[in-house]
């Protein structure tokens, strides 16, 4: 019997797994993939929102934080790139309204470094952003590329060479969002996990079903099925992403919730004579002009977002639950793509509407090419609110946590709340507060990391090259 048993090896369930493991208490991971953290994509470390003009300062201020607790975990999956912020003329959005957030950020992130000064890694508050206006970007667009820039002025020389900023509003912000490595954060996860006995692993396995058996005496709580063997456990984590309400539905909870599909691009360059920083031009999701998002890798590999029908997002791709049942369903087409991939004419197509949407705002990114099958996957929300961008745990019934994150940065105060409420519903005795950290995961190697992830990269059917830091990091 194990204490804990967690269905779903992704972002959230090996963090669950981990800081349970690193407090002594037995767990049992199940993941239905050959390898963790295989499900929807993430590439972008959401440190306070900016992406996001319509989401509350409290939401913000959540992302930042949360944002910095996982970068601390794992560094090795950062890449400490700026983001380049901007609003097309065309659009709506108000830039001094973006100016005041950022300000509001930037006394937030002081507190944070007041509160610990290890909370430092997105670099000194006063460096959290810089505003460009047009003569700014003259200036520098004339200025000489730089290979490996320092400072946001180098970084806006290279951007301002390539962009047509004339088509932005006035200023343009550039702001210390950094990218966030999938396979990097997997493979450092995976390797922690394989390092202790307190977290037993199992890849390759499926839950069918789970059965709950808490009121019979039987010294454990549920039942969980898989194809070969019934294990026992007192207590149950359901972080299985999208597929969460499968497991409501065992257990008749009946609960509002949306799935969505997106996908993102792989697409490759002509090599560029200085790096560039991630590019965000700012649209309204769902129209036609949605936001266009360009995020640089190694060996001119970019990965790319456009907030489109035709791009990102999917007719149908957003899907409620219906019929008294907690899992959402997606269509055929969706289903095929999720479990068996995609058809090379439409991985072609969409990629090549995704270089043309990126082109419109960078005109030499024209000559991009496909460079991979497109990152994709589908991702819970809980209720009914699309623009929801932080969504946590709850626990519907006793020694029960569902855990409902809707970005990667989430997962780390999921694992803490599991473990409080663990507490005190009394399945484990209470432990002291530790400090900060994670000791298996800090146990892992940088060489290891580089090895797993680009072993993950390369067995998912991408570049190798999408396993590794532009900015490399000892
Ligand atoms: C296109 C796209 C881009 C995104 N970009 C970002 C970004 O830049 N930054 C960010 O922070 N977030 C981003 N997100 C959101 C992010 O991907 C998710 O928030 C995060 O991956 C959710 O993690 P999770 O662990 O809750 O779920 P998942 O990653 O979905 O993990 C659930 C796991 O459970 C497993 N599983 C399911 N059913 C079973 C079963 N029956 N038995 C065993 N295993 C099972 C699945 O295989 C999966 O590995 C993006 C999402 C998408 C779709």
């Amino acid at each position: 019997m194990y204490s804990v048993g967690i269905i779903g090896g992704g972002v959230s369930g090996v963090v669950i797994a981990l800081q349970l493991a690193e407090r002594g208490i037995e767990n049992l991971l199940f993941e239905q993939k050959e390898n963790v953290v295989n499900g929807p994509p993430f590439c972008h470390l959401h440190a306070g929102g900016n992406l996001y003009p319509d989401i509350s300062d409290e939401q913000c201020r959540i992302l930042m934080k949360q944002s910095i607790e996982m970068a601390r975990l794992f560094p090795q999956s950062i890449d400490e790139r700026p983001t380049f912020i901007s609003v097309p003329k065309t659009e709506s959005y108000r830039v001094d309204h973006i100016e005041d957030r950022l300000d509001m950020l930037v006394a937030y992130y002081k507190k944070l470094i007041e509160e610990d000064s290890a909370n430092a890694v997105l670099g000194a508050p006063e460096n959290y952003y810089k505003i460009y206006n047009q003569e700014d970007l003259d200036a520098l667009a004339k200025m000489p590329t730089v290979k490996r820039p320092n400072s946001p002025d180098e970084w806006m020389i290279n951007a301002a060479k390539l962009i047509d900023y004339n088509q932005l509003k006035m200023p343009i912000v550039l702001v210390q969002e950094y990218g966030w490595n999938l396979f990097r954060l997997g493979a450092q996860a995976q390797l922690a996990l394989n390092r202790t006995d307190k977290s037993t692993l199992k890849l390759n396995t499926e839950v069918e079903n789970i059965k709950d058996v808490r009121n019979q005496n039987l010294g454990y709580n549920w039942e969980i099925h898989t194809s070969e063997t019934i294990y026992k456990v007192d207590y149950l984590v359901n972080s299985s992403g999208f597929k969460t309400g499968k497991f409501d539905d065992c257990l008749q909870l009946n609960v509002e919730r949306l799935v969505e599909f997106k996908a993102a691009y792989v697409s490759q360059w002509q090599p560029m004579p200085g790096l560039i920083p991630e590019l965000i031009f700012h649209g309204k999701r769902g129209t036609s002009h949605g936001m266009a998002q360009l995020t640089p890798y190694c060996e001119d590999y970019y990965q790319i977002h456009g907030m489109t029908e035709e791009i990102t997002l999917f007719k149908n791709g957003l899907v409620k639950a219906k019929d008294n049942k907690a899992q959402p369903e997606f269509n055929e087409d969706i289903q095929q793509k999720i479990n068996h991939g995609w058809k090379k004419d439409e991985i072609e197509m969409r990629t090549e509407n995704a270089i043309n949407y990126i082109a419109k705002f960078v005109p030499s990114f024209k000559s991009a090419t496909v460079g991979g099958p497109p990152l994709c996957g589908a991702q819970q929300i809980p209720g009914d609110d699309v623009n929801l961008r932080v969504g946590e745990v709850s626990f519907p019934t006793e020694f029960y946590a569902r855990s409902e994150i809707i970005k990667a940065s989430s997962a780390l105060t999921v694992a803490n709340q599991v473990i409080d409420k663990m507490q005190q519903e009394k399945v484990i005795s209470s432990i002291p507060q530790k400090p900060f950290g994670n000791s298996l995961l800090d146990s892992v190697s940088k060489n290891e990391i580089d090895k797993l992830a680009s072993e993950f990269a390369v067995v998912r059917g991408y570049p190798k090259a999408l396993s590794r830091l532009v900015i490399k990091r000892d």
